[in-house]
């Protein structure tokens, strides 16, 4: 059966982002995570994480270092909060790869590892890549602008909070399974 999903992007939007984040020891997720991704998921959504790791490409970490910051996320976190997956792209964007946010690919590749109802899915993200990807695949998005500043954006949804992304995301949920 198709389910819904969360398509969440990681650095800035699930954790405090240093730059470049290779050590779990420096993982430090935002306060109103946790009990945010639990809210999702005990409503039936997916929670899926679309990364991109230029840093890998770069030569500054490696795959294993940013699979080591992944599993470290769902340790953190309790199980009923837990990320369903995780996908990165380790390019960078001179590469020109299929994968880099906003390009689809990580998006694919996880909705061929599950069965997503992208017609009833979110993206919530730090950056208009992310917003971007999500409009491509008829997601609806959310931009994730803790910052306050004044943004462009094509977002269908502006948040100052994951908390607040949270909200807005089950105040749509499941009822638009009626339009
Ligand atoms: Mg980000
Ligand atoms: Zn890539």
């Amino acid at each position: 059966m198709k389910r819904p999903a969360v398509f969440l992007d990681r650095d800035n939007t699930l954790n405090i982002d240093p730059g470049y984040l290779s050590d779990p020891d420096a993982l430090e997720l935002f306060a109103d995570v946790p009990e945010g991704l639990a809210r999702l998921k005990k409503c039936g959504l997916l929670l899926l994480v679309l990364s991109n790791q230029s840093g890998i490409g770069r030569g500054y970490y490696t795959a294993a270092d940013a699979r080591a910051v992944n599993a470290k996320i769902n340790a953190i976190l309790p199980r009923e909060a837990a990320i369903d997956a995780f996908y990165f792209c380790p390019h960078t964007p001179e590469e020109g790869c299929s994968c880099r946010k906003p390009a689809p690919g990580l998006l694919e590749q996880a909705c061929r590892d599950f069965d997503v109802d992208l017609n009833r899915s979110f993206m919530v993200g730090d950056k208009e890549s992310d917003v971007l990807l999500g409009r491509q695949a008829g997601l609806k998005t959310l931009l994730l602008n803790r910052e306050g500043l004044k943004r462009e954006t094509e977002a269908d949804k502006e948040v100052s909070s994951f908390s607040e992304a949270v909200e807005w995301i089950l105040s749509r949920f499941p009822s638009e399974d009626n339009s």
